[in-house]
């Protein structure tokens, strides 16, 4: 379970997160909505250590993450994959992903044939370079990279901005059986609300770096206000 408690960060005089606290059960997805600005990304980074809080904590098991160096992160079993898509143009699709398994640390080989068999389309294209693929092919392989590190713990940002709605429900329903199947604990950060609360188990709502609700994915659907105000659809 990932626990964020009482987070805030700012930007030098801008506040981007407000005393934000919520749970993050192992085994499910939590969406994480609301309007541009709203506060999702500076959220990832604190949770990740890229940026120092001011206030609160996001805990993980025993660890609290935002005193942990960067660079253990992913030790502690979590994976950040930001917004864009970075993969190495000048690189392979396999070297790609083999650079995702120098987190692992002492936790047994890379496991390429998995990531193959999850994402078909980039062992097709396993010795091409990098630069060739589509957007979402670059979003599998940033997925794909990212899971090689055995994390307990995906944060994903935006993963379907700019995609068509076929790959983003491909990819989401991927993101659904790993769950189910490994016990994946994903944060998903999403403009495409609608999208995201058909897999997510829940939902948290932020505006202006503050939580305006939290619940389960259903209720958060249901809520016809809420989905005017904060969600767009
Ligand atoms: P988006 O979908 O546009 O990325 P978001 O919900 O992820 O939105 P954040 O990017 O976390 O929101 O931004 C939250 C607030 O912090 C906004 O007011 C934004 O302008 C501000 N902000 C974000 N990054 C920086 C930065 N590097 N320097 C200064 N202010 C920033």
């Amino acid at each position: 379970m990932l626990t964020v408690d009482d987070l805030t960060a700012s930007y030098g005089p801008v506040t981007a997160l407000d005393g934000v606290s919520f749970e993050a059960p192992r085994g499910e997805i939590t969406a994480v909505l609301g309007a541009n600005g709203a506060g999702k990304t500076t959220l990832l980074r604190t949770v990740s250590g890229l940026i120092r809080p001011t206030r609160g904590t996001a805990r993980l098991g025993e660890h609290d993450l935002t005193s942990v160096p960067t660079e253990r992160m992913a030790e502690l079993g979590l994976a950040h994959v930001p917004e864009g898509r970075g993969v190495i143009t000048e690189l392979t699709v396999e070297e790609n992903l083999r650079l995702g398994a120098l987190g692992r640390g002492r936790r047994g080989p890379a496991d390429l044939d998995r990531a193959y068999a999850l994402f078909p389309i980039l062992a097709e294209r396993r010795g091409r370079s990098a630069h060739v693929l589509s957007g979402g092919e670059r979003q599998m392989l940033v997925i794909a990279r990212a899971l090689l590190a055995a994390p307990s713990v995906l944060l994903l940002d935006e993963p379907s901005l700019g995609l068509a709605p076929r790959i983003v429900a491909q990819i989401f329903d991927l993101l659904r059986s790993l769950v189910e199947s490994d016990g994946l604990t994903v944060l998903l950060v999403e403009q495409n609300a609608r999208s995201a609360l058909s897999i997510a188990d829940r939902g948290v709502v932020l505006n202006l770096g503050r939580v305006v609700v939290r619940d389960t994915a259903a209720a958060l659907a249901g809520d016809d206000a809420l989905r005017h105000a904060y969600l767009g659809f």
